[in-house]
């Protein structure tokens, strides 16, 4: 057995298949000295047929089938919550099989909805705006329960289009790097959940040196928190900038493989009185002038850290201006769902809790 890398990474049980790549299956199925179509066979059940036993996998034989129980695992989470805001976002709280949960956000669209994700529990990163900062880091989500957020929600909620999906649930993806890449190999092919990678984005809070390493190792859209544009009060809210400054962070995303046409996402988060000034914004634009860039601007959710508080409205507005002004491509972010605490920077999952 040499292709076992990927197994279990957190418990001691078989391999949990819906982290597993389609050239890991395959491996898999050569190890077992089987047919390396049955890779894409598998693949198909668990990620288009959302298929939970292989008993249910019709198209294998009846020994490759109980073969396969004995082998390896179909994890799926445990929904033991799910909130529904106003607005129609809705929170799902899932609790993984060492007991620890983990929180998936849905939202609704017009004509799509989109996925948040998470790829950690807690976060080591420390932002001061954000809640699943307060949490610390736990441990790093599998492939497998990074992809399965997604497998779940669709069974859970067999009536949405999740055509779009966004790494900025709980976790700096950047942080748990190999899984991100794979969950996005998984959800990106065509035997998998058939997410466009065009639809696809990964978001960090900066992580610089993981930035090369991601678009060489996958296709997927990337998203940065930036949140300020000076070192000063970057540094205050985001302590990662301590380690990876703006400029470094600037020439990492002017090297970023980006298809023609496209843009990286900036974050901004706007805080009252921080770095919501005229200045700042003009500044955000100079700071931004080498890299093809559109800015999604998102009014602080507050509470978090008490000295910081959410914008005026008229600033918000007044900080889109001066960007568009300068050519810069800004949308203000409505935020979605805080009334269930599943906006930007609120999820924070109590761990090891029973229900
Ligand atoms: N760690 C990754 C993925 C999480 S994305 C990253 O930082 O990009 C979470 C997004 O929510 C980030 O853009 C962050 O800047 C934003 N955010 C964090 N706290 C927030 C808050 N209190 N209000 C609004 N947005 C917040």
């Amino acid at each position: 057995m040499k292709h076992h890398a990927y197994i279990s990474e957190t418990s001691t049980g078989p391999p949990d298949v819906v982290g597993m790549t389609q050239s890991e299956l395959e491996g898999f199925f050569a190890d077992l000295g089987k047919e390396g179509y049955r890779a894409a066979q598998v693949m198909k059940w668990v990620h288009q047929g959302l298929t939970d036993t292989f008993d249910g996998m019709t198209n294998l034989s009846k020994t490759l089938r109980s073969d396969l129980s004995q082998r390896a695992r179909i994890l799926r989470p445990r929904v033991v919550r799910d909130v529904r805001s106003d607005d129609g976002t809705r929170k799902f709280l899932m609790k993984l099989e060492d007991g620890l949960d983990v929180e998936t956000v849905l939202i609704p669209g017009d004509d799509h909805d989109t996925l948040c994700v998470s790829t950690q529990i807690g976060c080591a990163m420390g932002c001061r705006i954000c809640r699943t900062a307060r949490m610390g880091p736990v441990r790093d989500l599998t492939s497998g329960e990074i992809v399965s957020q997604l497998l779940e929600v669709r069974r859970q909620v067999p009536e949405s289009r999740i055509t779009n999906v966004v790494f900025m649930g709980m976790g700096e993806p950047l942080a748990n790097f190999d899984r991100t890449v794979k969950a996005v190999a998984i959800m990106t092919h065509p035997n998998g959940p058939q997410i466009s990678w065009r639809r696809l984005t990964v978001s960090t809070a900066g992580l610089v040196p993981r930035i090369p390493d991601l678009g060489r190792t996958v296709r997927a859209k990337l998203a940065v928190s930036l949140n300020a544009a000076t070192d000063e009060q970057r540094s205050a809210i985001m302590p990662i900038n301590r380690k990876y400054p703006i400029a470094s962070l600037i020439r990492a995303l002017t090297n970023y493989p980006l298809p023609r046409r496209d843009r990286i996402t900036i974050e901004y988060v706007i805080i009252d009185g921080f770095n919501d000034s005229d200045s700042d914004a003009r500044e955000l634009v100079r700071v931004l002038n080498p890299i093809r860039a559109k800015v999604n601007l998102i009014p602080l959710n507050d509470g978090i850290a008490n000295d910081l508080r959410k914008p005026r409205p008229e600033r918000v507005l007044r900080f889109q201006e001066i960007l568009m002004s300068k050519s810069l491509m800004a949308i203000v972010r409505r935020s979605r769902g805080a009334d269930i605490m599943a906006a930007c920077g609120q999820l924070a999952a109590k761990t090891g809790e029973s229900e």
